[in-house]
């Protein structure tokens, strides 16, 4: 089959089958248009068959402060450390990365009995922020480990949050550190 060929027959499939994952995933209406080149028509009557319901109205969330709070910094740390390698090492696409990245996600916290914080729609907008350029990763100076950060601030002596826990992260610190 020629590519052209491949693209007429199997687009529509690839696209449509590629959204009721996302959805299934628990990806917003934004996010979906963003990734298909479906009709928001469809999209909608896509994911009110899924969910049963009519997808959430309002805008995405737009800050990077929320990826650099205790809890979410690590998880999003996870959860883009899987991505690059879904990425780099598996030869994923950017949407298949994240698809894949996020569910070994999900399996990862599931297996810590921790919660999944971190909702698709936020491991999206945080690689759109990567894309970007306003977050980066850097290197903990006592774990090694590689953690999400604002691009513009100094990694200089950076300790994680896995290894500098709050107090008042106690209580979740023994599951966040066997993640
Ligand atoms: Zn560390």
């Amino acid at each position: 089959m020629t590519g052209a060929a491949r693209k007429s027959v199997l687009g529509e499939v690839r696209e449509v089958t590629l959204a009721i994952e996302l959805i299934e995933l628990g990806a917003r209406l934004q996010l979906l248009e963003s990734e298909t080149s479906l009709s928001r028509e469809r999209l909608t009557k896509l994911y009110k068959e899924i969910k049963g319901e009519s997808p959430p109205k309002g805008m995405l969330p737009f800050s990077t402060d929320w990826f650099m709070t205790w809890q979410p910094n690590i998880h999003s740390s996870l959860f883009y450390n899987i991505y690059l390698f879904m990425l780099r090492e598996a030869r994923c696409d950017s949407i298949q990365a994240m698809v894949k990245g996020y569910r070994l996600y999900l399996e990862n916290v599931e297996r810590d009995n921790d919660e999944a914080v971190l909702t698709l729609t936020r491991a999206w907008t945080l690689v759109r922020f990567f894309d970007s350029g306003l977050v980066t990763m850097a290197p903990c100076t006592r774990c090694g480990g590689k953690f999400v950060m604002h691009a513009h601030d100094p990694h200089h002596g950076y300790v994680c949050g896995l290894c500098a826990p709050p107090s008042r992260a106690g209580k979740t610190r023994k599951a966040a550190v066997t993640a």
